[in-house]
């Protein structure tokens, strides 16, 4: 028997989305870009860089965490046409915005809805599918520290 959704949740029919591209979520307006160190693996690859030069190149410190650099305004990463790392973007950004901070309440989600205009738009998720890209996310997301980097061995250098 499939299991379900509770009634409670306000997403419990699912909700529609598709990523227009505008970028409005790479501009970060206070907020940082947490890549877990799978993700630091994912991107340096894609680059063709080790780990350790990937940190040093395009990520900062910020409260003892690594975060991506970012000009004051956009992740470095953003370009004029978008996002340069988009196949190799880390779960922050590819679980956008199916985060569990936005789905803790129908209020949280309107207040979403108005920064990303991919809400509302394409596809209907359903329950289950939204819960696991919630799933994948943190409550409180944290980029790994000077001595994770440091011990990384570089599996993810290009073979
Ligand atoms: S704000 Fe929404 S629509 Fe715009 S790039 Fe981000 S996820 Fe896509
Ligand atoms: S990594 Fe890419 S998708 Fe994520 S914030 Fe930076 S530019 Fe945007």
């Amino acid at each position: 028997m499939s299991k379900s959704a509770p009634k409670e949740r306000f997403y419990a029919r699912g909700l529609h989305f598709e990523c227009t591209g505008c970028g409005a979520c790479c501009k970060l307006g206070g907020g940082f870009v947490y890549p877990t160190l799978e993700d630091v693996g994912f991107a340096a690859r894609h680059l063709e860089l080790s780990v350790n030069k990937f940190t040093e190149a395009y990520m900062e410190l910020h409260e003892g965490q690594y975060v991506f650099k970012n000009d004051g305004d956009n992740c470095i990463f953003y370009g004029e046409n978008g996002c340069t790392i988009y196949e190799a973007r880390p779960t922050q950004c590819r679980t956008f915005p199916f985060w569990k901070a936005n789905l803790k309440s129908q209020y949280r989600w309107k207040l979403i809805e108005e920064e990303c205009e991919g809400i509302g738009q394409g596809r209907l998720f359903d329950f289950v599918e939204i819960e696991a890209i919630k799933n994948q996310t943190s409550q409180t997301p944290a980029g790994p520290k000077p001595e994770d980097v440091k011990t990384t061995p570089d599996p993810l250098l290009p073979s």
